[in-house]
């Protein structure tokens, strides 16, 4: 059933129409290209965010958390109406107010507005801050590319030394060989600062104006409106007709061409190969200068091969209306991390289980007690409540990949002890039950539970 075919008048009319019409309650999907994550994946993000947290703790870098929904401006004038997001990509839309407010596509514009909104990098002498979260892009959905991803992100204010850039790029290298993902490589290039591109765009602007009638549409549009976002284009003509035009890296005067050469000894200088690749321009803006797109090397990566992206901005806090600021950062997104890092399903056992076995209330209070004590010295420990039999307890034990069964029976209550069975090597010994579980405790203290 198609619910925007429906002239609904209220809320409760989509509800009356979508369960209504066949007879039977219909089952209600996740929209195209938002993925639910459950089960091992969710697991795996969530140790990958650990490993970044703390990979972005040693570099100083603190977390910064803006909202999800920003002024639809924020993105037209930050990231540029010409670009690819801004022009087909936005979820905008008009709320209640008739305000044009947008679903963010990417980080670092609202990361600026709320840097020239609450000047943060100086009340809290942080000039370096990471965001994770949801992305929105109306893109096609395909294997690494989704509508609704989830960057984690960094930016660097305060610096105009190509030093900060440098530190950038050695972070993700840090990031990405601590993650596992070893098969990459750094693409990098210079776009220069807006002098230089005032001069360099006259130039592409004259050749792409020759080549006209071979380009496709959106390019000979952008001719006259942004013709740096021609690079962007994917169609294979345009592609070829830009194999002739004028490079960007020809163009740079003295300052953004020192900048370039300064960051490429430094990387050179700390161990960080990297590739010059004088095509990328990469597709926002608000670039100046650096650019750098990490990609990928594996085949199974098809064309989204682009692992995470950055460069640096020295423009954008001023064109946002704060004072001027330069600026370097760089994102990356879990879906396109997924496939990169290798899936070692490492199905290592830990932690406690505790097996009641028996239906008596006696059995399950102890139970609770242990689990209680357990969690409190930080162990990691569960159990099953629905389960009775000995042999259903070691199954959901296994199922939860537990180290230890703490088992507590009928028998062994009326000893005042439970049986503790090491499930990878089969030994099982007793553990004197006292009301403090003093003994249970120190077991936990000289056992192996990580
Ligand atoms: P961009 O802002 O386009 O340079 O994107 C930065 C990074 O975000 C890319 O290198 C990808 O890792 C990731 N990314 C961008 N768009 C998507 C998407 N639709 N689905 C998944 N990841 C994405």
């Amino acid at each position: 059933m198609v619910v925007h075919d429906i002239q609904a008048s209220s809320l409760n009319d989509i509800v009356f129409f979508t369960m209504s019409k066949s007879g039977k309650v219909e089952k209600i999907q996740s929209i195209r290209g938002m993925n639910d994550l459950v089960g091992r994946e969710a697991s795996r993000w969530g140790a990958w965010e650990q490993t970044i947290r703390r990979v972005l703790k040693s570099f100083h870098y603190q977390e910064i958390r803006t909202p999800v929904l920003e002024k639809t401006e924020l993105f037209v004038r930050g990231v540029g109406g010409e670009s690819d997001i801004v022009h087909k990509e936005m979820y905008t839309f008009l709320d209640r107010s008739e305000e044009s407010l947008t679903l963010r596509p990417e980080g670092t514009a609202p990361v600026v507005r709320a840097l020239i909104q609450h000047h943060f990098h100086l009340e809290s002498g942080g000039n370096r801050v990471f965001y994770f979260g949801p992305m929105f892009r109306y893109e096609r959905p395909q294997k690494g590319r989704t509508r609704q991803f989830t960057q984690f992100g960094i930016e660097f204010f305060d610096d105009p030394t190509p030093m900060a850039d440098a530190e950038t790029l050695i972070l993700v290298q840090t990031v990405f060989n601590e993650l596992g993902v070893m098969d990459y490589t750094i693409h990098l290039n210079s776009i220069g600062d807006a002098e230089s591109r005032e001069l360099y765009t006259k130039e592409l602007k004259n050749y792409l104006n020759k080549h006209q009638g071979d380009l496709d549409e959106d390019s000979r549009r952008r001719i006259e409106t942004n013709p740096l976002r021609v690079w962007d284009s994917k169609i294979e003509s345009t592609q070829e007709i830009l194999t002739g035009a004028p490079k960007i890296s020809d163009f740079l005067n003295k300052e953004s061409r020192e900048h370039e050469s300064r960051l490429q000894s430094l990387l050179k200088a700390a161990g960080v190969s990297f590739e010059m690749n004088p095509k990328l321009v990469r597709g926002l803006d608000y670039y100046s200068k650096t650019v750098y797109e990490i990609q990928g090397n594996s085949p199974a990566l098809g064309s989204q091969n682009a692992l995470g992206g950055g460069g640096r901005y020295d423009d954008l806090v001023a064109l946002l209306g704060g004072k001027p600021t330069p600026a370097v950062g760089f994102a990356s997104s879990f879906e396109r991390l997924s496939l990169a890092i290798p899936d070692r399903d490492e199905k290592r056992r830990s932690g406690a289980y505790v097996a009641f076995v028996g239906e008596e209330t006696s059995l399950q209070d102890e139970a609770i007690r242990i689990l209680g004590l357990l969690w409190g010295l930080g162990v990691r420990a569960t159990a099953d409540y629905t389960k009775k039999s000995f042999k259903s307890h070691l199954k959901s034990a296994d199922r939860t990949s537990s180290r230890y069964a703490l088992i507590i029976g009928g028998d062994e209550l009326a000893k005042k002890e439970i049986q503790i069975k090491d499930l990878e090597s089969g030994e099982q010994v007793p553990c004197p039950l006292s009301s403090s579980l003093r003994e249970l405790e120190e077991w936990v203290q000289k056992s192996d539970l990580s």
